[in-house]
């Protein structure tokens, strides 16, 4: 490409280079407002504007890391999570939609009150960041064995000037000895190693610690349900995320560790999300 392309060209040649990603137009104009600083209505405000050379390659990388499948989240070093704008990278998980209505349950269903609450695994820190900001007199602790992780979700706390969340590396449970909650939450890995769900689209790029566990995706819940009890106080809540195929599993996984008003509730699309119980 010699001479400069306008916008409008350049979302066009763009579009054309990722047949293979069903949202071609969307990622092709996300990536351009990112490389331009702008909003998106800018290129529709200024179709004819020309690339600069600079933007030219900027968004030609972009664009070919993209035709590889390269999230937009890594490639744009963001993602939006319950309105906070989140720096994401390749040592988490990209925060997902789904994962809002565990972040809507917590508010919503747990009576309110100056709560200790633990987040396990918390990669980004987008769960604990939502709760941190909605209620600022909870004090979050965020925990993830990824000592990355842990960097990453300080560093979107510090950025956000949100104080009461603070992150600890910590294995699960391993570095809270003696360290009671209200609420602990948890988006942990839950995907069976053989889901074919893993060898299509972002997910490929994001790291299989957070995706995968063994014992058909259950092993991260079952050990999180046995340890959560000592960590709970007395009438204290629990709250998983898990795969869609997984909620009677995971609520004889509460039951059998003695919580009780155990339920399961639906995300957007009508599929069981999340599992909920509370300490007797
Ligand atoms: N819901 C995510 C997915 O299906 C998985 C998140 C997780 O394993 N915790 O890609």
């Amino acid at each position: 490409m010699e001479a400069a392309l306008t916008l409008q060209q350049a979302l066009r040649w763009a579009q054309a280079q990722l047949p293979a990603s069903d949202s071609a137009r969307l990622d092709a104009e996300v990536l351009l407002a990112f490389v331009l600083q702008k909003t998106r209505v800018h290129l529709y405000t200024w179709p004819e504007a020309e690339l600069s050379p600079e933007a030219h390659t900027q968004f030609a990388q972009l664009i070919s890391a993209r035709a590889k499948g390269e999230p937009i989240a890594y490639l744009t070093g963001t993602q939006e999570f319950w309105s906070l704008p989140l720096v994401t990278n390749r040592h988490t998980l990209i925060p997902r939609a789904d994962t809002e209505l565990l972040v809507e349950l917590a508010l919503t269903l747990v009576p309110d009150g100056p709560l200790r609450v633990l987040d396990l695994g918390t990669g980004s820190g987008a769960i604990a960041l939502a709760l941190a900001s909605e209620r600022p007199d909870w004090q979050l602790t965020g925990v993830d064995r990824v000592a990355d992780a842990v960097e990453l979700a300080r560093s979107n706390a510090a950025r956000l000037k949100i104080n009461n969340a603070s992150f600890v590396p910590s294995d699960w449970f391993a570095a809270l000895t003696g360290k009671r909650y209200d609420l602990i939450v948890s988006n942990p890995p839950y995907i069976d190693d053989a889901d074919p769900h893993l060898t299509q689209g972002d997910v490929r790029f994001e790291p299989r610690s957070a995706l995968v566990a063994p014992a058909a995706g259950l092993a991260d819940i079952q050990r999180i349900t046995v340890d959560a009890g000592e960590h709970l106080a007395v009438g204290g809540y629990l709250m998983l995320e898990h795969g869609w195929q997984q909620g009677s599993a995971v609520r004889d996984c509460l039951s059998a560790a003695g919580f009780v008003a155990v339920a399961t509730h639906q995300d957007l699309a009508g599929r069981d999300r999340v599992t909920m119980g509370q300490r007797p």
